[in-house]
């Protein structure tokens, strides 16, 4: 397992990295061990030509629920009979082996688009702890994951009856981080507000559910076990709750006040931005997204807010890192290139700041900077190739033609992708 991928142009995914042509990237078992510019490539390494093709570390996704595809769906909206009919079924020992069977194909497909490390932020049952593990013992083909299990919620809260678990009072809530942790799960999500789907007033989507309270109290336990907390927050309300609880990511995200720019800093809180299907459900005719009245001016308020969040926090210099929210209805879990397109063009930074940012700056968020996020000796083999330069236009990460992850080549990396849903999502880039 000694590969040299050959005079390619490489980016490393610094944050000043510019492409930096007839680079040779050796790399053996799970390491990359050697970079260089020389003519002649070293012996006994399984040469890859890299010619005229651009190769970048692979992209992290920082927000993604591993068990849906993203086509839009009635049962993903809201609460139905149907969809409780529907999470019963998947419960039982068939239903959850097809439960398994879509998220591994899922992750694949995540894979096969260059994203090498998900995180996962809120799935059912803990079968993405289980998917996980069978990654990690090479037993099916997929990203590094990092998963939180079921995320936290209180009664009538996100994702109450669905990829949450909810509690009634403080000692409930704890209980489920104690849970969670007994499952070996990576990280612990909260929901302290609602979402788009779940708001019941006109301009009223993210309302604060969990208390300040009870937040602090999930932090604090969470910490001493030694888990990061990642917090669903939709409104300025819910951004003040979690930064003032100690959440370490905020997932969404709206406007905030000076003072609490002030304690992101001091705390190393960062920000989580998925317009993946922000944009879209705010922005695609109700006729096409099936979205009710309601939840339609709503996703224009997140959308609207978000955007004005994130851009605070990059004013302020705050961490911001990029996720799908792949399962949400057009967040397909091959399109995390998307969302590194619309980071570019709707917070109006540069190709280059983007990438940096889906890559390395990612990584950072993940405290895993030492092992993946960029292209240097000494860290895991996790990279892309592809054929056209994305400084020049990032369109050209969607079309991949080789994917290696933990040093493991895969030249084949055909998805089967829903082309009208595609179509139309082109419309936003
Ligand atoms: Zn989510």
């Amino acid at each position: 397992m000694k590969y040299v991928i050959k005079n390619v142009n490489l980016f490393q995914g610094k944050i000043d990295s510019k492409i930096i042509s007839h680079s040779n990237v050796y790399f053996e078992d799970d390491k990359i061990v050697r970079i260089d510019n020389d003519i002649n490539v070293l012996d006994d390494y399984e040469i890859i030509d890299g010619s005229d093709k651009y190769l970048l570390p692979g992209l992290i996704n920082l927000h993604a629920h591993l068990f849906g595809s993203g086509k839009p769906s009635k049962l993903l909206g809201g609460k139905s009979n149907m969809q409780q009919m529907v999470i019963k079924a998947a419960k039982s020992k068939y239903g959850l082996k097809i439960l398994d069977n879509i998220m591994q194909k899922n992750m694949q497909d995540a894979l096969f688009s260059g994203v090498t490390t998900v995180r996962g932020v809120g799935d059912f049952f803990y079968r993405d702890v289980i998917l996980r593990d069978k990654i990690n013992r090479n037993e099916v083909i997929g990203p590094n994951l990092i998963v939180s299990g079921p995320a936290i919620t209180v009664v009538g809260g996100h994702g109450d009856q669905t990829f949450a678990l909810s509690g009634n009072n403080e000692k409930e809530l704890l209980d489920y981080v104690e849970q969670n942790a007994l499952h070996n799960v990576d990280l612990i999500k909260i929901c302290i507000t609602g979402g788009v789907m779940d708001a019941k007033v006109k301009g009223e989507p993210g309302e604060v559910k969990m208390s300040l309270e009870q937040a602090k109290a999930i932090c604090e336990a969470a910490h001493e076990k030694g888990y990061v907390v990642a917090s669903h927050s939709e409104s300025n309300q819910g951004v003040e709750i979690a930064v003032r609880a100690k959440v370490d990511t905020i997932e969404h995200g709206a406007m905030f006040s000076d003072e609490i720019a002030q304690l992101c800093k001091k705390q190393n809180t960062a920000f989580i931005c998925t317009l993946s299907p922000a944009l879209p459900l705010a922005t695609f005719s109700p006729k096409l997204t099936k979205l009710n009245d309601l939840c339609y001016y709503n996703s224009k308020v997140v959308l609207d807010n978000m955007l004005k969040g994130i851009r605070k926090a990059l004013s302020y210099y705050i961490p911001v890192g990029l996720g799908t929210d792949a399962s949400c209805p057009y967040a397909m879990q091959y399109n995390m290139w998307r969302e590194v397109c619309y980071f570019a063009k709707y917070l109006n930074v540069s190709n280059s700041f983007a990438l940096y940012t889906a890559t390395l700056q990612n990584a950072i968020i993940l405290r895993m900077e030492d092992k993946i996020g960029s292209i240097e000796v000494g860290k895991q083999a996790d990279m892309f190739m592809i054929k056209k330069d994305p400084l020049q236009d990032l369109r050209a990460l969607k079309d991949v033609d080789m994917v290696i992850t933990k040093g493991k080549v895969y030249t084949d990396c055909n998805i089967k992708k829903n082309l009208e849903i595609e179509n139309e999502l082109d419309k936003l880039l």
